[in-house]
């Protein structure tokens, strides 16, 4: 039987973990130095930027429908292991068109979507204040609206992964970090870690910021920086606009996300290393994604501010997100790691394309 051992337990090594649990005749094991869903994951607001993305074509377009295809089926079996609800906002983006913006590239995207079997709608004013009377129209030309795009609540989504791949008969370590690593190149033997050793068949690098000390290790270097996000929630005594037609919202970057209740996940601001990598959260920049946000939707002027938060994405150096594939140099050591600003929605189809390298789907 052969035995994969993952490191990093945000949702992208928890995916694989679940993916692979599926497979027949696989030990897995997942090592990770803290508890589920923290690190990036902890702090993403978990929209799923498919059919919206201006990703178009080739593997960031395919692994964007992989993944939101995927997620349709993923949910309802997770809450049917978890016999619990993963909050999964199936009511759709809406995409602002804020004045001055070319509505032909709108036009152009919402005909190759046609094209390739997916729905988006193009909004006028009227109709956008007609079924979002919350959106202040003053600066927007109208709005494309994706139905078949989503959001979900990534922590949830995480621990639910977890427990399910749990049910499958994975293993989980928390507060066990990877130290260093035994070699032979081209292959990786086994791991030291502070709590022993451990060999294995096959590593998955899931480690977000953590793959670089990981990988330099291995002399194969791949750099991930952080980017920093700093987000809010912000709670109304009432939803916004009609209260059975709540989709996220998008506009000039800044996402307003419905979690119930009259609560709002408002983020995120992207801040990048000014000298060295140290990140220092810049108040102003949050303070105006939410007054980007409150000239969205007016009302978001009179909620209460419940939490903010921040977390770093990982972010490949000079290279596209994300970085997924064999390390340089070793035939059993993979890489899925730096999936900077979508690691949410790119985690099913990141899951499937390891599971791919380790069981090629013929051989299943
Ligand atoms: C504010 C904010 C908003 C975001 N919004 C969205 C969004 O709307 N949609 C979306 O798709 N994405 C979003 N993202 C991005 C998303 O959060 C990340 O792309 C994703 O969480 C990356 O997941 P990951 O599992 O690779 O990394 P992480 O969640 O960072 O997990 C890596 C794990 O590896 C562990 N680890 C590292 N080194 C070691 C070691 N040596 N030994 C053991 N364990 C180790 C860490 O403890 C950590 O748990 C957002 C991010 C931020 C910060």
């Amino acid at each position: 039987m052969s035995h994969v051992v993952i490191i990093g337990c945000g949702v992208v090594g928890a995916a694989i973990a679940y993916e692979l649990s599926l497979v027949p005749g696989l030990r897995i094991t997942v090592l990770d130095s803290q508890p589920p869903a923290q690190a990036s994951t902890g702090a993403a607001l978990g929209v799923l930027m498919g059919v919206i993305s201006q990703k178009i074509k080739g593997k960031a377009w395919q692994m964007r429908q992989t993944s939101i295809q995927r997620y349709e089926t993923l949910i309802p079996e997770l809450e049917a292991i978890a016999k619990r609800k993963i909050p999964f906002n199936r009511q759709g983006i809406l995409s602002l068109c804020l004045a001055g913006e070319d509505l032909a590239d709108r036009e152009k995207l919402l005909e190759i979507r046609q094209s390739q079997g997916w729905e988006l709608e193009i909004w006028d004013k009227a109709k956008l204040q007609n079924l979002c009377p919350q959106i202040d129209t003053k600066n927007i030309t109208g709005a494309v609206y994706s139905p078949q795009d989503r959001q979900l609540d990534p922590t949830a989504l995480t621990l639910a992964l977890v427990e399910a791949a749990q049910h499958n008969g994975v293993t989980f370590q928390f507060g066990v970090t990877v130290l260093n690593s035994q070699t032979s190149p081209p292959f990786c033997h086994q791991l030291e870690t502070t709590a022993g050793q451990i060999a294995a068949d096959w590593f998955v690098v899931a480690a977000g910021l953590g793959s670089t000390p990981l990988t330099t290790q291995l002399h194969q270097k791949v750099d991930i920086r952080p980017v920093l996000g700093q987000a809010l929630q912000l709670h109304l005594e009432h939803p916004l606009g009609n209260p059975d037609f709540q989709p996220a919202i998008t506009g000039n970057d800044v996402h307003i996300v419905p979690v119930g209740d009259g609560d709002y996940w408002i983020g995120a601001t992207v801040e990048f290393p000014s000298n060295g990598e140290e990140i220092p959260p810049n108040h102003e920049l949050l303070e105006s994604v939410k007054q980007q946000a409150i000239a969205f939707c007016p009302e978001l002027a009179q909620a209460n501010i419940i939490r903010t938060w921040s977390g770093l994405r990982p972010r490949p150096e000079g290279r596209p997100a994300p970085v997924i594939g064999k390390l340089p140099g070793f035939n059993n050591v993979l890489l899925a790691t730096g999936h900077y600003r979508n690691g949410v929605l790119l985690a099913p189809a990141t899951a499937y394309a390891i599971r791919e390298m380790i069981i090629p789907i013929n051989s299943q």
